[in-house]
């Protein structure tokens, strides 16, 4: 037997969604059926604690799925020895547009391929993380790939593993109706959804 098959197995008997990745969702589930129910009246992973005031700006921009797993990073991170923050979450079409004009119709380098609706962090899935140092941001650390290995341990998507834009400082949970998906297919479903105001993650 496979770890994933093993994952799987108990999440179709906890009936949560089945993606084989032990997340928060998974273990809030393992923990609701064999420690407690619900702490203060909420599902376990749903009772995560908040972390630091920066991040939580940045958090409350994502969907209510993805916001546990954001900050289960933040403190699987700092029980690591490693101090990162949440620094980007949710960015609108707009504001979108207005990064992909830098170094296009705009001044400065060029800072994403992606026009409005083509970035996962239009649709509150993805968010960037910065290490810091004390209160010193780290543009660039060795930690940012120990943290992309935390990030995948709990599901989710790490952006130093693709091969196009290395973007180690990313991540995103990928919701299951795409997990067979292409990137490109996945961006344009969650186009048509927000464009038809569907769910985006059930
Ligand atoms: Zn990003």
């Amino acid at each position: 037997m496979q770890i994933t098959q093993m994952i799987e197995a108990v999440q179709k008997k906890l009936k949560i969604q089945v993606d084989g990745k032990a997340g928060a969702e998974t273990w809030g589930a393992i923990y609701a059926a064999i420690v407690k129910p619900t702490i203060g009246g909420v599902a376990p992973h749903l009772a995560i604690s908040k972390v630091d005031e920066r991040s939580e700006k940045h958090i409350a921009t994502l969907l209510p799925e993805v916001q546990p797993i954001a900050r289960a990073l933040v403190q699987k991170a700092a029980a690591n020895g490693i101090n990162i923050k949440i620094i980007s979450g949710l960015r609108t079409y707009a504001e979108q547009d207005a990064l992909y004009a830098k170094g296009r119709t705009a001044p400065g380098p060029k800072v994403t391929n992606a026009r409005g609706g083509y970035s996962n962090h239009n649709f509150g899935i993805a968010f960037d993380i910065g290490v810091f140092s004390g209160t010193s941001y780290l543009p660039e650390s060795p930690k940012y790939k120990a943290v992309g290995v935390l990030g995948m341990d709990l599901g989710l998507e790490w952006g130093g593993n693709w091969t196009s834009i290395v973007d180690q400082p990313h991540f995103q949970l990928r919701p299951v109706w795409a997990a067979a998906m292409k990137e490109r297919d996945m961006l344009a479903e969650f186009r048509s959804r927000v464009a038809g105001s569907q769910p985006l993650f059930a």
